[in-house]
């Protein structure tokens, strides 16, 4: 007996039906704190989700193409390096490595598993580049750039050959960042420990996408990195949330004229806490009632942060305002 009716290739409408009364209920207590960017929910939601991988860290991003990309910025990939990954996975794992800063190269694939064939890797390494003798990096013989990480990925949700992976790059001291992002929750036994990890666990750092058709979808974009590496976790942290960019110094309005003299531009977010704002005049707060406020009020000063605001634009006005003659930084007063 055949059963009729189309099948399609991805039927998210019935999944969300079946979940839309919990998902309700969730977005209802979301509504009421408004913390839909960080916060207790995704705090929570980050334990969980480490706990999944089995990984100590886990850091909500926005994409899975941002974990990957922070992962590698926080795993210490520069500008200019190699990454090396595979050519048969989604187009992301190579926009994330060029969002780095780095460029992409390439090894065949197993065609058992589908993935990184360390077979390929090694000789990829033996070839086509050479270890410098004063830095110890293995240099591509032919972009002159080093090579300094590998991305396997775990495409269809299986995992790639980790222990020969793992040993190659111990070998030639390369970061390995693991692509994870369709396989939520695999395991791979690995012979070298003589255990069973879960993708994500692995390398220096995991990388997930929770894009509505991934093997955990969101409703909307997100992502996360994994990892047993607190200070790599600290980092992802800095780079993902800022949506001002506020240093703290004492003498902030000289500071502030330093940057407009050299054309770089601040503001100050607040300058008057809002108890000594004339609209809050009724409430009868008077200034010293919240002096901590008042303090951090004439001290902070944002500095230019938006998209598209390239590495030189920024090392300028990191310059500039550490070269600034009357900065006072509060660490030294
Ligand atoms: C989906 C996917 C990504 C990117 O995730 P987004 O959340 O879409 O940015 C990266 N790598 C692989 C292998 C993917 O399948």
């Amino acid at each position: 007996m055949t059963i009729a009716g189309k099948i399609p290739f991805l039927d998210l409408v019935t999944l969300h039906a079946e979940l839309e009364a919990e998902l309700v209920s969730v977005f209802r207590s979301a509504l009421k704190t408004c913390a839909f960017i960080g916060g207790p929910m995704l705090e929570e939601f980050e334990r969980d989700f480490a706990a999944l991988c089995e990984a100590e860290y886990c850091v909500g991003v926005g994409s899975g193409t941002d974990a990957l990309r922070f992962a590698l910025i926080a795993a210490g990939v520069k500008p200019g390096d190699t990454v090396i990954t595979v050519p048969n996975t989604f187009i992301a794992t190579t926009e994330a490595i060029t969002q780095a800063g780095a460029a992409p190269d390439f090894v065949d694939i197993d065609e058992r598993t589908y993935n990184m064939d360390g077979a390929r890797l090694e000789e990829y390494l033996h070839t086509r580049c050479r270890r410098d003798p004063s830095t110890g990096q293995w240099l591509n013989q032919k972009t002159r750039r080093p090579v300094t990480a590998i991305v396997p990925v775990h495409l269809y949700g299986q995992p790639a050959n980790m222990d020969r992976l793992q040993e190659i790059a111990e070998q030639h001291d390369l970061i390995v960042i693991e692509d994870a992002c369709q396989a939520h929750g695999a395991e791979y036994f690995s012979q070298r420990e003589n255990c069973w990890r879960r993708a994500g666990a692995m390398g220096r750092a995991g990388t997930f996408s929770f894009y509505p058709g991934k093997n955990l979808g969101a409703c909307g974009e997100a992502g996360a990195v994994t990892t047993n590496d607190r200070e790599l976790a600290r980092r992802v942290r800095v780079v993902r949330v800022y949506h001002l960019y506020v240093i703290r110094v004492k003498n902030r309005d000289r500071v502030q004229e330093y940057l407009a003299q050299s054309d770089i531009g601040t503001q100050i977010h607040y300058p008057i806490p809002l108890h000594l704002q004339e609209a809050h005049a009724d409430l009868g707060y008077a200034k010293g009632d919240f002096p901590i406020a008042e303090r951090v009020a004439t001290e902070i000063l944002s500095l230019p942060i938006y998209p598209g605001l390239n590495a030189d634009q920024q090392r300028r006005v990191v310059q500039t305002v550490l070269e600034s003659p009357a900065i006072l930084r509060l660490s030294a007063a």
